[in-house]
């Protein structure tokens, strides 16, 4: 069976193809610059030559149309017909309270998802496109929902809420909804596999990208994560805040004279590692300069240690306890550094990491051990792969409707 993993931006729609029987990726792309000028698609296959083509697309409909006939091309396609396509897995960055698992297409949940455009306008609309798209180009094809929210869903209510008067909870549904739920989800099933059991588990996940998120994983099920409301909460991130004292947004809009949404993309595009450090938002960028001795990229980097040191402490205590740590992601994956910073100080855990393993963990495809055997606690590096998630789920909920 194949399916075609899809993560619809606004004028953009990557795709993945992959064969459920063989596990691996047959095909992956991006259609880009949807609805412009010069609309494009960048295609790939392992072992093949690159395929770029510049083709109208003046929407997601038509972007679909596109990558299916790239798909099925006999120069550089890998399938003869659509109808190997068995399902569509669309990634969906929120579900609201809506949605606590990954959903079979039916109008119901169309509805369901309108309601949670509020909470992610502009990748709402385009998922909501990108869904339309391949419903129009692909009649009959199954399509599944997986939900960047959906693994958070578990959190108890004291963990959710805000301390906020209720009335606006319920007005406007402002809640903890946390994010990257798909990664956590997979390296946090990967490490109960390592462990031999989820009940009685306590892990704490760590997602370090562009965009950084600690979970909590009590029993396979997430009691606390540090994303919130949006995706701005929690740790330092590349060019994100992450939780500063609310005091200082009104305090920078009085001062600066920003428009609430100037604040917005000001706390989203102008704060983090490239703010503090007036440098950079990629970490590879600042791992140069701190070893070139500049002193604002490094305490760039001192910041977001000791706030996932912190994280993961607390998280520790919300837990009773802990049986391993996990570090994900384009940092957590690569940056042996900020691993070892994170970690330094948390024998009184129980942690203790090899630093021969870890500085030579990198860019690795399986799961590395980086703590040392007398570890009390193992941590470990899980390359994450929310892709293979939504190929998985497309394919259980589809096989399960046609029991
Ligand atoms: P996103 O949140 O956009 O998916 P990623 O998970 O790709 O982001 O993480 C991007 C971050 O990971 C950047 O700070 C980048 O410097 C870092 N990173 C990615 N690959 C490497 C690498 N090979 N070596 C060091 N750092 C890396």
């Amino acid at each position: 069976m194949m399916v075609l993993v899809v993560n619809a931006g606004s004028s953009s729609l990557k795709y993945q193809l992959f064969d459920i029987e063989r596990e691996c990726v047959v095909a992956k792309g991006i259609c880009e610059r949807i609805g412009m000028d010069e609309s494009c698609i960048k295609h790939k296959m392992p072992g093949r030559d690159d395929y770029n083509a510049t083709v109208p697309m003046k929407d997601h409909t038509d972007a679909v149309r596109v990558l299916i006939s790239t798909l099925t091309s006999p120069d550089v396609g890998c399938i003869t017909d659509m109808s190997e396509i068995e399902a569509v897995g669309h990634r969906v960055v929120h579900g609201g309270s809506y949605f606590s698992e990954s959903v079979f297409v039916t109008n119901e949940v169309l509805e369901k998802l309108e309601l949670c455009r509020d909470l992610a306008p502009l990748h709402t609309g385009a998922h909501l496109m990108g869904i339309h798209g391949c419903i129009a180009a692909m009649p009959g094809v199954p399509q599944v929902l997986v939900f960047d929210t959906a693994f958070h869903q578990t959190m108890p209510d004291y963990a959710w809420m805000y301390p906020i008067p209720y009335e606006l909870y319920e007005k406007y549904s402002i809640r903890r909804y946390g994010a990257h739920g798909t990664s956590h989800r997979f390296v946090a099933g990967e490490m109960c596999k390592i462990l031999g059991k989820t009940e009685g588990t306590k892990i704490i996940t760590c997602h370090l990208g562009n965009g950084s998120s600690i979970s909590a994983v009590k029993d396979g099920k997430v009691i606390d994560t540090s994303m919130g409301f949006t995706p701005l909460d929690g740790l330092e991130m590349g060019t994100r805040c992450g939780s500063i004292d609310p005091a200082i947004v009104t305090f920078i809009m009085e001062h600066e004279g920003y428009t609430p949404s100037e604040m917005s993309d000001f706390m989203n595009k102008e704060c983090g590692l490239l703010g503090v450090s007036g440098l950079s938002s990629d970490c590879r960028d600042l791992g140069e300069a701190i070893l070139a001795g500049h002193k604002r990229a490094k305490l760039a980097e001192d910041i977001l240690t000791y706030q996932i040191k912190k994280y993961i402490g607390s998280y520790a205590a919300a837990m009773g306890g802990l049986d391993a740590v996990v570090f994900t992601a384009g940092i957590g994956e690569n940056r042996d550094e900020i691993r070892a910073a994170a970690c330094e100080g948390l024998e009184f855990l129980g942690i203790k990491i090899d630093p021969v393993v870890n500085e030579q963990t990198h860019q690795q495809s399986n799961n590395v051990r980086i703590s040392t055997d007398d570890s009390k606690i193992p941590v470990y590096v899980i390359p994450t792969n929310e892709e293979y998630v939504i190929a998985n789920d497309t394919d259980r909920i589809v096989h399960s409707m046609k029991k």
